[in-house]
């Protein structure tokens, strides 16, 4: 089965004005749809490589396939943690907020290493809170592009994406303005369900 670009769970206005409608819609139409294309052409070449037995070809699709791949499944990720604005933003409650408490100090803490991290990806990536495996622990993460410099069995749990596609329309090269305004938009009971579920396959 191809995979789907998933719809926007909210109208394309409903981050405004945190981030805005035209921005929402070339990022989510226009770039997330061409790492889901890209994902589907680069599985069906990988398969067609491995049967011929051209290796060369298989390491190419290979990459391929890691960048569609990564791109699709980090941004179908951040769509869904983040809630129209006036609905999300504030704090997590409950086990979210006791386990980023445990690992980071505080929720203070957290929101301050996350934005740092965010804040200083170079070039285009992403910063991730993820739920390692190992110790229990969530991690803060960043990935250049979508896959450089990640991290094998992590399980993402929140993501905010620092491309320039995600933010330059509205705030140009003022990439930290628009992850202090991405701020007010997360869904944390979304993202403690992801926590939930990613706990449950430990
Ligand atoms: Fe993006």
């Amino acid at each position: 089965m191809p995979y789907e670009l998933p719809p926007l769970p909210y109208a394309y206005n409903a981050l405004e004005p945190h981030i805005d409608e035209q921005t929402v819609r070339l990022h989510h139409d226009k770039h997330h749809k061409a790492y889901v294309d890209g994902l589907n052409n680069a599985e069906a070449k990988l398969l067609e490589a491995r049967e011929k037995g051209d290796f060369g070809l298989v390491k190419h699709w290979s990459r391929e396939l890691a960048f569609h791949g990564s791109g699709h499944i980090l941004h179908s990720l951040y769509w869904a943690i983040l809630a129209p604005a006036g609905k999300g933003g504030g704090k997590p409650d409950g086990e979210l907020l006791r386990q980023i408490e445990a690992d980071f100090g505080s929720f203070d803490g957290f929101v301050k290493q996350f934005t740092a991290a965010a804040t200083a990806v170079e070039g285009s990536g992403w910063a991730v809170l993820a739920l390692s495996p190992l110790g229990k622990k969530l991690e803060i993460l960043t990935a250049e592009k979508h896959q450089d410099l990640t991290q094998w069995g992590c399980m993402p749990i929140l993501t905010v994406d620092v491309w320039e596609h995600a933010y330059y329309l509205k705030y140009q090269n003022r990439r930290a303005e628009y992850v202090a305004a991405w701020w007010n938009l997360v869904n944390w009971p979304e993202a403690a369900q992801r926590l939930a579920n990613a706990v449950k396959k430990l």
